[in-house]
């Protein structure tokens, strides 16, 4: 459970980076946090980038269609104009984001803005993704989630693809990700090598 630093005097800002797997509740772990600074009647601000139009442009949407509106922008910068006036900013789908995000997210915290981001850590790949490490290594909290891996019921931390396809922008739906804990997610991948390697022989 997250627990907020107490105020001390001056209010100052800082970043929380919600992360972790497809399917492990990032978003509406982010929801939570931002529906509770609503009703302490702090401006609360919501983010993502503007690519993400997987359900509805203005809102971010959870998996379990428990929402909360937001604005689509188009690069990291944007936020700095966008976020004047605000007490909580948060940002979704972070790992979307250009690469000047973690300096964005710095900036809004030095001038007192909570910042809330929540993304994938790794891509399908199993490689970290876009800005989320630096973002991680700058944030003063950082929470990692995890989604129950579809295969053996561990703890999943890997969002496995099952459709071959290249690039990394694929956007996820439950038919093309599956959370996977690290040996099933190892596991398919080997069995996918395998299947490559006896298409090229003809098997
Ligand atoms: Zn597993």
């Amino acid at each position: 459970m997250f627990l907020e630093p107490h105020f001390k005097g001056q209010r100052s800002g800082w970043i929380e980076v919600i992360c972790g797997s497809m399917f492990s509740g990032k978003t509406e772990e982010l929801i939570r946090r931002l529906k509770r600074a609503k009703i302490a009647n702090q401006r609360v601000e919501i983010f993502k980038p503007k690519f993400d139009t997987r359900y509805d442009e203005s809102k971010v949407v959870s998996h379990d269609s428990n929402h909360v509106l937001s604005t689509p922008v188009e690069n990291a910068r944007r936020l700095l104009e966008l976020a004047k006036g605000v007490n909580v900013v948060g940002v979704d789908e972070a790992q979307f984001f250009d690469r000047e995000l973690p300096e964005v997210c710095q900036e809004l915290a030095l001038r007192g803005v909570r910042v809330i981001a929540a993304g994938l850590d790794m891509d399908f790949r199993g490689q970290p993704f876009g800005p989320m490490p630096h973002l991680l290594a700058v944030s003063e909290y950082i929470t990692k989630v995890h989604a129950i891996c579809q295969h053996c019921g561990n703890l999943a931390t890997h969002s496995f693809r099952l459709a071959h396809d290249e690039g990394t922008l694929m956007l996820g739906e439950k038919d093309v990700y599956e959370a996977r804990c690290r040996t099933c997610y190892n596991m398919g991948n080997i069995l996918n090598l395998k299947e490559e390697d006896n298409n090229k022989a003809g098997l």
